[in-house]
Formats: structure tokens, C-alpha cells, sequence
């Protein structure tokens, strides 16, 4: 594979996408944010465009009052995509929206996902606010369409206050 390096020295969070409302990127109604940054360059990445941090468009706080404005009734919640959201320059901000995110509307949900594990992510302090985490790399030789809300049999969907894989199937 073609080795791409892309380097951003400040911590501004760029953004591709905001689905105002879907059901395929996590339990209930959703709105989703797709970040820019994503270092795991998978084999057969669906969005290779978001590897590169600097791609998309500046994430800010118009852009956060948007996403607070869709948090309706009928929404369940927030989930954060990418790219990562846990790349190393975007989680600041992904930190302090999740922080805000909360003390706004404690009793809707954050998803994150993320090419990282969970081991190795659950002590940032990002994980206080989340709700659930969908964690690993995509595999394309472990994929499998049929899997719910992750795109190969090696991604797991964990309860982030228990620590518990979800059956999602
Ligand atoms: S973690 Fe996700 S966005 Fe990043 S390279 Fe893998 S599939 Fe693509």
C-alpha cells in the first residue's frame, strides 16, 4: 500500500460530514460527525479522504451549535466518526465537545468510534463522557456486512461504564 504522511501542528478538529439524523451508525435516531484524521490507513478504508487532518472543513462553534440544535426529541444522540476522533490533534476538541455535549443533555448518548482498542483508550478523558466506544481497526479480510454498526467481526461495541462487549446482532 502507497504510504501516505500527513502532518497538522495545530489542534483545530477539521470535519467531512454531519448527518443530522441516521440509524446505522449506532443504537436509535443519531446525529453523526465525521472527523478529518485517521493514522491506521486500513487496507480498504471506506473513506480514505479522511485520513489526511486537514481535509473537510474548520469545526467550530457554529458548527458545535449545529449539532446542539439537533439534538430534538427524537434524537438518542451524538456519535462521533471519521477518520478518528481519537487521532492525536483532534481530541482536544473531540474532548470538550463530548464535556459540553453532557452537561447539556446528560440523558442522550455519545458513540465514538475509533481505529484504536479500547484498552488503550479508556483512560483519556474523553471515555468519561462517552457512552459507548466501537473500537479497531477495520479488517478487510474479517469483513462482514451482516454485522451491525461495524464493518469487520474484529470491532467490538463496548459499554463504556461496564466495560462489557455488546451483542448488537
Ligand atoms: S480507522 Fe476507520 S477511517 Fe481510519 S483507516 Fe481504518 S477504516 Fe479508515
Amino acid at each position: 500500500m502507497q504510504k501516505v504522511a500527513y502532518w497538522k501542528e495545530d489542534l483545530d478538529l477539521n470535519y467531512l460530514a454531519i448527518y443530522r439524523a441516521s440509524l446505522a451508525d449506532g443504537v436509535g435516531w443519531r446525529t453523526v460527525l465525521f472527523v478529518s484524521g485517521c493514522h491506521h490507513h486500513c487496507k480498504e478504508c471506506h473513506n480514505k479522504e479522511s485520513w489526511n487532518p486537514n481535509a473537510g472543513r474548520p469545526f467550530t462553534e457554529k458548527t458545535k451549535q449545529y449539532l446542539f440544535d439537533c439534538m430534538t426529541d427524537q434524537i438518542d444522540g451524538l456519535t462521533i466518526s471519521g477518520g478518528d476522533p481519537l487521532y492525536r490533534t483532534n481530541i482536544k476538541t473531540v474532548t470538550e465537545l463530548c464535556k459540553e455535549f453532557k452537561e447539556k443533555f446528560p440523558n442522550k448518548t455519545i458513540w465514538l468510534y475509533t481505529g484504536n482498542l479500547y484498552r488503550d483508550s479508556k483512560d483519556l478523558e474523553v471515555m468519561k463522557y462517552v457512552d459507548v466506544v466501537v473500537d479497531g481497526e477495520f479488517r478487510a479480510d474479517l469483513k462482514d456486512t451482516t454485522l451491525a454498526f461495524r464493518g469487520s467481526s474484529n470491532q467490538r461495541i463496548i459499554d463504556t461504564h461496564t466495560g462489557k462487549v455488546l451483542k448488537t446482532q
